[in-house]
């Protein structure tokens, strides 16, 4: 038995472009011990296309906590592994946690072979704020708590983010429609690094419809980000659009209706709108 412990490599892989895998990480995946992999059968084709041929380990969420004492015990007695999923970055809504966690609390060096992640790469496209955002992973499977979450962006400044299946795309904008101001921006990058690559920039009121326009639109994988409130200390002054909205409703409604309506639809705070209704009608 060594008596110096192996380390743990956790490895990006690509997203679906095959050439996204770094030439650090392609090193790191020939020079380890094992690789424990999300789905081995998954992984094979994109190992042997570069010719690794370490020997793998299954380790999923049904097997985390059992596997990963094992794993531990391998590189306790020098083994060195790398953690893989079946795309992106481990642990970033895939498994992992378990076994860096144990690992790290064990004293045995974790590095990271860093590289692809679908957030990362749908937030550098976006054209959306990148300096400060909130990723979720993925949504909830029903639309009320769907919803919930959602309301849960709708005052946050920054840029929310989060992952969808194509099962339920569809279903997740249309609860986005349901909760969100109209007029709010919305980025849903598609099938990212694949042939069939889309980002669509549309406002929150438009975006199933530029779906459904689309043939294969619900097709594929997703990442959804959801343009963040605007900030009243960066930004106190109502856009031309906003004072739009806020003039026509002070036609037909009292100074307190229109702003708190014009509060619902804008997504701005009421009581900027209502010092703005004040000033209009006074
Ligand atoms: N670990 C991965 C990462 O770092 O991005 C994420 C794994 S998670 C199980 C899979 C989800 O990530 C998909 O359902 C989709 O929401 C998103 N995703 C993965 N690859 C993608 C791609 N090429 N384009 C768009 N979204 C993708």
């Amino acid at each position: 038995m060594s008596n110096k412990t192996g380390t743990l490599f956790v490895v990006a892989t690509p997203i679906g472009n095959l050439a996204d895998l770094s030439l650090r990480a392609v090193e790191t995946l020939k020079g380890v011990d094992l690789i424990a992999a999300e789905d081995t059968r998954h992984s094979r084709p994109l190992l042997q296309h570069y010719g690794i041929d370490q020997p793998l380990q299954a380790y999923h969420e049904h097997n985390e906590g059992t596997m990963a004492e094992r794993l531990i015990q391998r590189m306790e007695d020098g083994e060195s592994i790398a953690l893989i999923s079946d795309a992106g970055t481990p642990l970033i809504s895939d498994p992992g946690y378990s076994l860096v966690r144990r690992a790290r609390e064990v004293g045995i060096t974790v590095a990271p072979v860093p590289g692809a992640s679908a957030l990362i790469a749908a937030l550098s496209v976006s054209g959306l704020p990148t300096d400060s955002f909130t990723f979720y992973g993925f949504m909830p499977r029903t639309s009320g708590k769907r919803r919930a979450v959602i309301a849960g962006f709708m005052e946050r400044n920054e840029t929310s983010i989060f992952y969808e299946s194509s099962h339920r795309i569809l279903a997740a904008l249309e609860d986005v429609q349901a909760v969100f101001p109209p007029e709010r921006k919305i980025v849903v990058a598609r099938e990212l690094t694949k042939l069939h690559e889309t980002i669509l920039s549309a406002t929150v009121s438009e975006i199933c419809e530029l779906i459904l326009d689309n043939p294969h639109g619900q097709k594929g994988e997703f990442v959804v980000l959801l343009e963040g409130a605007p900030s009243l200390k960066k930004n106190n002054r109502l856009t031309s659009e906003q004072k739009r909205i806020l003039v026509v409703l002070l036609k037909s409604c009292s100074v307190k209706t229109a702003s708190e309506l014009a509060a619902e639809i804008t997504g701005v705070k009421k009581k900027l709108l209502y010092q703005e209704a004040l000033r209009l009608v006074g």
